[in-house]
């Protein structure tokens, strides 16, 4: 049983990389740079949450144009030296119309909003699970859709999972909401893609959850018995905020330990 809370990109991190693990959650070394494409997720997500923060108030539904507008000021206020393009044939402009047309998608696909019914946005949700591990998750998006309880998360990013009922983040998700409202019988996730206007539904069984129970299990052991978190070189070391320091990466890590 462990005292630290965990979350499914704490774990992904370790998964992907133990040394890149190390850098950011047990040495919590400052990031330098910023990928350009988490850059746009976050304005993407910032947007619509503004969307619904407006929904949610009873205030006036913001129209696609108010929104690319916000979209556009936030980008702007927000855009800085740290933010950084690895593919060097893609211009800033490129990243700023892919974010324009997932909000677009978005709002289409989803208007008019009336009768809309979220009732929290941004939420984090925390559980124990039946070993003792504390673990949590930020939800984008929650929403009551008769007697049934919907999870939303909006996605950016270019790749699509092939099976997205194996998908862990998923999968956390459900548990965390069916531990929070255990009243309800009916949970289901939507998976949003936004730069393909593709939604996926998945929903899971009781089985299903205690698996996950027990593989977040085995990954915290692993994670709390390791000694040595040894770089794993894989294909998004391009994007690593601590390639700087990693020798993997362009770095000299002996100048760190
Ligand atoms: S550059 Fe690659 S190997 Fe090095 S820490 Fe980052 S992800 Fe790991």
């Amino acid at each position: 049983m462990s005292n630290k809370i965990y979350s499914n990109s704490k774990l992904s991190v370790f998964k992907q990389c133990p040394m890149k693990y190390k850098y950011q959650y047990v040495l919590k070394i400052k990031k330098r740079t910023i990928g350009i494409e988490a850059f746009v997720g976050s304005r993407v997500h910032e947007t619509l949450e503004y969307l619904y923060s407006k929904i949610l108030s009873k205030d006036q539904i913001p129209t696609l144009g108010n929104l690319l507008e916000f979209y556009k000021e936030i980008w702007e206020d927000r855009f800085n030296n740290k933010i950084k393009i690895v593919k060097n044939e893609k211009t800033k402009e490129h990243y700023f119309k892919i974010g324009e047309k997932c909000i677009k998608n978005y709002y289409d696909t989803n208007k008019p909003f009336a009768n809309d019914g979220t009732f929290c946005i941004e939420k984090p949700i925390h559980h124990t699970t039946k070993y003792g591990d504390r673990i949590m998750g930020f939800i984008d998006r929650l929403e009551w859709s008769g007697n049934k309880l919907v999870i939303h998360d909006y996605k950016t990013g270019s790749n699509i999972p092939k099976n997205i009922h194996d998908d862990r983040q998923v999968c956390l998700y459900v548990l965390l909401c069916k531990n929070k409202y255990s009243e309800v019988d009916n949970i289901v996730a939507k998976w949003h893609f936004l730069r393909y206007c593709k939604t996926f539904t998945s929903f899971r069984t009781s089985n299903e959850l205690d698996d996950l129970e027990s593989e977040i299990n085995s990954i915290i052991q692993e994670i709390e018995n390791t000694k040595i978190f040894d770089p794993r070189p894989n294909k998004y070391c391009p994007w690593c905020e601590y390639k700087y320091i990693c020798e993997e990466g362009e770095g000299d890590n002996k100048k760190w330990f």
